[in-house]
C-alpha cells in the first residue's frame, strides 16, 4: 500500500465520500488542490554565493472560507507533499469549525545549515514570490516544521512592505507585540491533550497515572509532554528523530531542557544526565508499553512494519500524517483507539484562528478566553467525530474526514460548485 501521502489523503477522502454516498462531483473536486504555487527563491548566502530554493504553496478548497495553513523548512518538502498537507488542513479546519479551506507550504532546504540571516532572506524572498496569492482574506501561512514566530514576524513584515500598510492578519502565529495571540505556541499541544483526555474519558483509562510516549521533542512534543505531566500523567518516553530517553516509572519532562537549545537525543550520553534514563532510538519509542503513544514528529512513522508491535491503547497524532493507511488498518484491527491527526492536531489551527479575528478586529483577548474558546472548540470537534463514528460504526479517522466532507459537499452544494 501507499506511503505517498498525497496518494493517501486521497484515499481518506475517498473512502469517506463513499460512506456518506456523496455526488462524485464533491469528491472529483475534493481529490486535488485547487491552486498550487510552485517557485524558485534565489538567496544570496553567507559565503557569497547564490543558492536557489525551490518553495511551495498549496490551496486545496476554499469553500469554507480562505486557505489557512503552516509553511515548512525540511528538506524533504516536495509539491506532493506540500499537496497532500494542504488537503489536511481543509479537513483539520472543518471539523473544528473555522471559516477556512486548507492552505499549505513547504521549503525544500536543510534549515540546521542555514545562518539566521539566510533563514530571513528565504523567507521574505518566498513571500514576495507568492505575495499576489496570500492575504488576510485569501491565504493566511502559519507555523509548521521548523518554522517559528520569528519567521511569522518575516512573513509579517515583508508582506506589510508590499501592501504597505501593516497587514498583521497575513499570517499566523506571530510574536505577542506584533499581533501574536496568548496562547498559540502551546495550541497545538494543549488540543491534542484536550482530546486525549477526553479519549481516555471513553475508554475508562484515568489521565492521572496514565503512560505517555510522545516522538518528537519540537514544539508540539515538548508542549504536549509539559501539559500531560502537568495533568498527573505519567511521562514514560519523549525523543526527537535521533533517540530519546526512556523511564518505566516516568519523568519530569520540565527537567529536559528544550530540543533546540541543548537536548541532542544523538547516543547514550543524553541519558547519562537524566537518572533511572536510558536511551532508546525513536523507533524503539514506538513499540513500548504505554496507555497512550503520540507522534508528535513527521509522516510515515506508524507503517506496515511497526503498526503490529504498538502496544498503545491511544495513538493521538499530533503531526500531520504519522500513519500510513496499512499501518492504520492493522492499528484499527488490533483495537487501538485513533485520535487522527486533522482532529488531534487542531488545536494550532484553531488558536491560530483566533489570532486572524484578533487581527482583523484589533482587539486582544486574554489567555483565560483563547484557553477557554480552545476547549470548547476541541471539546465539540471529539463529540462530533465520536458520535460520527458510533452512528456509522466507522473508525475515528473515517469519522473525522465524514464530519469534514459533509461540510465541504453542503458549502459547495450551496454555493452551485456540485
Ligand atoms: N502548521 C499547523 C498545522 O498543521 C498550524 C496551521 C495554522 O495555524 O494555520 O495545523
Amino acid at each position: 500500500m501507499s506511503e505517498n501521502i498525497f496518494e493517501t489523503a486521497q484515499q481518506q477522502i475517498k473512502d469517506a465520500c463513499d460512506k456518506l454516498k456523496c455526488k462524485p462531483a464533491v469528491y472529483e473536486i475534493l481529490k486535488q488542490p485547487m491552486r498550487v504555487i510552485e517557485v524558485a527563491i534565489p538567496v544570496k548566502m553567507d559565503d557569497g554565493s547564490t543558492k536557489v530554493f525551490m518553495g511551495y504553496r498549496s490551496q486545496h478548497n476554499d469553500a469554507l472560507g480562505p486557505a489557512k495553513g503552516g509553511f515548512r523548512f525540511h528538506p524533504a518538502v516536495t509539491a506532493d507533499e506540500t499537496k497532500a498537507l494542504s488537503m489536511w488542513m481543509t479537513f483539520k479546519g472543518a471539523i473544528v469549525g473555522l471559516p477556512y479551506g486548507g492552505g499549505k507550504g513547504g521549503i525544500a532546504c536543510d534549515p540546521k545549515q542555514l545562518s539566521m540571516r539566510e533563514k530571513e532572506e528565504l523567507t521574505r524572498g518566498y513571500i514576495r514570490a507568492i505575495a499576489p496569492f496570500i492575504g488576510p482574506e485569501k491565504d493566511i501561512p502559519a507555523p509548521d516544521v521548523a518554522t517559528n514566530a520569528q519567521v511569522m514576524a518575516w512573513v509579517m513584515d515583508e508582506f506589510s512592505k508590499i501592501t504597505g500598510y501593516n497587514a498583521f492578519g497575513v499570517v499566523t502565529g506571530k510574536p505577542l507585540i506584533l499581533g501574536g495571540s496568548e496562547g498559540r505556541e502551546k495550541a497545538t499541544a494543549m488540543g491534542c491533550c484536550i482530546v486525549i483526555r477526553e479519549a481516555a474519558a471513553k475508554l475508562g483509562i484515568d489521565i492521572k497515572g496514565a503512560r505517555i510516549a510522545i516522538q518528537g521533542f519540537g514544539n508540539a512534543g515538548s508542549n504536549l509532554a509539559a501539559i500531560l505531566h502537568d495533568m498527573g500523567a505519567k511521562i514514560v518516553a519523549i525523543s526527537d528523530l535521533r533517540g530519546g530517553l526512556y523511564n518505566p516509572n516516568g519523568f519530569n519532562p520540565y527537567e529536559v531542557e528544550k530540543r533546540d537549545e541543548a537536548v541532542q537525543f544523538k547516543d547514550e550520553s543524553c541519558a547519562a544526565k537524566y537518572p533511572g534514563t536510558q536511551f532508546i532510538t525513536s523507533q524503539e519509542l514506538m513499540t513500548l508499553d504505554c496507555d497512550v503513544l503520540v507522534p508528535a514528529a513527521i509522516e510515515n512513522q506508524i507503517t506496515g512494519k511497526n503498526a503490529g508491535s504498538i502496544k498503545a491503547r491511544i495513538v493521538a497524532e499530533a503531526a500531520n500524517g504519522p500513519t500510513t493507511p496499512e499501518g492504520n488498518d492493522i492499528l484499527i484491527n488490533n483495537g487501538v483507539f485513533i485520535l487522527p491527526d486533522i482532529l488531534a492536531s487542531a488545536g494550532g489551527v484553531t488558536v491560530s484562528y483566533f489570532e486572524w479575528v484578533q487581527n482583523l478586529q484589533n482587539y486582544y483577548w486574554t489567555r483565560e478566553e483563547v484557553m477557554e474558546r480552545l476547549e470548547r472548540k476541541m471539546v465539540t470537534a471529539f463529540k462530533n467525530v465520536y458520535n460520527i463514528s458510533q452512528e456509522y460504526g466507522v473508525d475515528m479517522r473515517t469519522a473525522a474526514y465524514m464530519v469534514g466532507v459533509k461540510l465541504l459537499a453542503e458549502a459547495m452544494e450551496l454555493r452551485g460548485w456540485l
